[in-house]
């Protein structure tokens, strides 16, 4: 876009101003930095598919032409991108069984998309490391990684002084772009319904205002404003970057991984990818090396309430499982979004923002559920809590704090993990034991530690098992563990979407890196924590830099 270019153009003269006046910000020399992009929800197969049907050209060209590798990844249990990050960011193996969950010991539900949750998960399990983005900036993510950065490149400078005003200039003028071309594309996405409503009004009646609210509001605005607004951080020499594009993961969730619309939705973080990678080449002097990789894939899965007759997952769980002596009955807890969108401008007018587009991004995040006309799953009877996080459910006794081995459930509610695993929508039912975790499976039970069960025909059949091992090691995670992939009627999800992701399907576990030649990416990548030793060396000085 030549147009971006001439805007960025204007705003790099700003910031060499700045750099000027306030002298002493030059790069150092021999100094790499980081610029991680992530492209939410890709799994290495859908990955290779736009590749072949050349709906990433760019990346195709870099890898094909500039010698660019896809390094495979396979990022464990969870499947889900505040686990990946943690793992990622801080080098920890977290407890983060799923993106919604149960602490027993805090008696609290986590949530990553309500305000605070995040925060609080970051604090207590980063415990004081080193993020990899100190310094840095990051935008889209759970988690901060250090990063004391957002869009406001100059809540940074270190000494404010007369330049100060000049900075202050400079993110105007991204605003205001973003604000203009992100009008003119929401023009044309709202004449192009139009014309759809007046071609189909049934169709397009049913698939929503909402849908396109969403769309636009995600696929254009925040992708927008991210773009730029990383780009202004790799001309102010930012240490470390790490964007994370959510439309491919969002429209994926709504409409299956392989769907056209998710695809198309790769053609425009292509796009994003090549203007970010042509802004690094304009900038040798600062050495910025990209990293495109991905958190988890998704598996397609069908919604269990279209298989139960529109009844909900707990609601089976409950009523089948555990029958109710009396009535005593929480949930499903509200979202209060539009309070948490109003102290998220309040944090950015005090000029405290580093939080700001997780609020935002969450802000969105709150809407899925209800563009999909679903609310959050989290019921509780009788001292058991049940919570629905995707194709994933947690079943949590409450009477107790510490999680609850097998022999112990089954002294309770016998046979009640193997007749969940024989219940329809229901793949996988995974405990805890003294001598490691147990799985069921169609009413099988088998001991993973010993053997792989139900995963032994897979090629990856050893990494799942340690997955699962890691998974059930999570004190959060539930004292049974029910997935709904490798269903019967193929893989389940426990909300409605027709794509999901947390759990062990191939789809979901295997992701990549795709970095340049030059780069010593640690091989085999069987974790997400390996690359926090890589990606933690651009902190360190030339000598210890990762890259050739
Ligand atoms: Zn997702």
């Amino acid at each position: 876009m030549p147009l971006d270019d001439l805007v960025l153009g204007l705003q790099r003269f700003v910031d060499r101003l700045i750099r000027r006046v306030r002298r002493g910000r030059a790069p150092i020399p021999g100094r790499r930095r980081l610029l991680v992009v992530q492209i939410d929800g890709l799994s290495r197969g859908v990955l290779e598919q736009a590749l072949a049907e050349g709906r990433m050209p760019f990346l195709r060209r870099v890898i094909e032409r500039a010698g660019w590798r896809v390094h495979p990844m396979f990022v464990g249990l969870p499947s889900s991108t505040p686990a990946f990050q943690m793992a990622a960011m801080y080098g920890v193996r977290p407890d983060i069984p799923g993106f919604h969950y149960h602490d027993k010991r805090a008696r609290e539900d986590i949530y990553f998309p309500r305000g605070g949750d995040a925060a609080r998960v970051e604090r207590a399990q980063a415990a004081g490391r080193r993020g990899i983005l100190e310094g840095g900036a990051s935008y889209g993510c759970v988690f901060t990684g250090g990063a004391v950065e957002n869009f406001f490149t100059f809540a940074i400078m270190k000494r404010p002084t007369g330049s100060g005003l000049l900075a202050a200039l400079s993110a105007p003028i991204v605003l205001a772009w973003v604000a203009l071309k992100s009008t003119l594309i929401t023009l044309v996405e709202l004449l192009r319904a139009v014309l759809r409503l007046i071609a189909d009004p049934v169709a397009e009646w049913r698939r929503g205002w909402k849908w396109l609210a969403i769309k636009v509001g995600l696929s254009v605005w925040v992708r927008e404003l991210f773009t730029l607004a990383t780009a202004r951080d790799l001309y102010a020499g930012s240490p470390a970057v790490y964007v994370n594009y959510l439309d491919y993961d969002v429209v994926s969730h709504a409409y299956g991984p392989r769907h056209p619309r998710a695809l198309r939705a790769l053609r425009r973080v292509d796009d994003a990818i090549k203007q970010l990678w042509r802004i690094c080449r304009r900038l040798p002097e600062y050495g910025y090396d990209l990293y495109v990789l991905s958190d988890h894939g998704q598996a397609h899965t069908t919604p269990f309430a279209e298989l139960a007759g529109g009844r909900a997952f707990e609601r089976v769980i409950f009523d089948e499982f555990f029958p109710s002596q009396g009535v005593e009955e929480i949930g499903p807890q509200h979202p209060r979004g539009r309070h948490r969108l109003a102290s998220g401008i309040k944090a950015f007018r005090m000029g405290r923002a580093p939080a700001f587009f997780q609020r935002f991004f969450n802000y969105l995040e709150d809407g899925f559920p209800w563009v999909l006309g679903e609310l959050k799953e989290a019921r509780e009877r009788e001292g058991v809590r049940v919570i629905c996080a995707g194709p994933n459910a947690f079943v949590y006794f409450l009477d107790e704090t510490a999680p609850l081995p097998i022999d112990r459930i089954e002294a309770r509610s016998p046979g009640l993990a193997e007749a969940l695993s024989r219940a329809p929508g229901v793949g996988y039912v995974f405990a805890r034991s003294a001598g490691g975790p147990v799985c069921f499976f169609r009413g099988k039970r088998s001991s993973l530690a010993s053997e792989p069960g139900p995963f032994a025909d897979r090629p990856d059949a050893a990494l799942v098992v340690s997955a699962i091992h890691d998974l059930m090691a999570m004190p959060s995670a539930g004292d049974l563990v029910i997935y709904g992939i490798d269903a019967p009627p193929g893989h389940v999800s426990y909300i409605a979407e027709a794509g999901a992701h947390a759990g062990p399907s191939p789809e979901e576990l295997h992701t990549f890196v795709v970095a340049p030649p030059t780069a010593r990416v640690p091989e085999p990548l069987n974790h997400p924590t390996q690359l926090y030793p890589y990606f933690a060396s651009y902190l360190e000085g030339p000598e210890r830099r990762p890259a050739a």
